[in-house]
């Protein structure tokens, strides 16, 4: 069973509309995505690189694969819209780390 706990996620929105209950991912995914069910949140690496991720200007794109025999599977493509790099491990950004230890050293 599928917890029906909502997913601490900024991109996951539910709304109650006439009694029926819609929720919807509203991460931007890319055309190669399978469509999103709620199930698929209870696997998505999104929320975890949120809280981890050290980069200030994160962009991220998702694509939903069908993973047997997982079923449907979150994979995250995340880049820094200022240093045009791809983020490959939690979200780290170096040039970003780099300009926050330049601030800190600065003050
Ligand atoms: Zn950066």
């Amino acid at each position: 069973m599928a917890s029906q706990t909502p997913p601490n996620c900024r991109f996951y929105y539910e709304d109650y509309y006439r009694g029926q209950q819609t929720s919807e991912c509203r991460l931007p995914k890319s055309r190669a995505s399978e469509r999103w069910l709620r199930s698929v949140c209870d696997s998505c690496p999104t929320p975890t690189l949120l809280r981890e991720t050290n980069c200030a200007h994160l962009a991220l794109e998702g694509t939903i694969r069908r993973r047997r025999p997982f079923g449907l599977r979150m994979e995250l493509f995340a880049i820094c819209t200022r240093h045009t790099a791809q983020l490959k491990e939690a979200g780290y950004c170096a040039a970003c780390a780099e300009e926050q230890a330049a601030l800190l050293n600065a003050s």
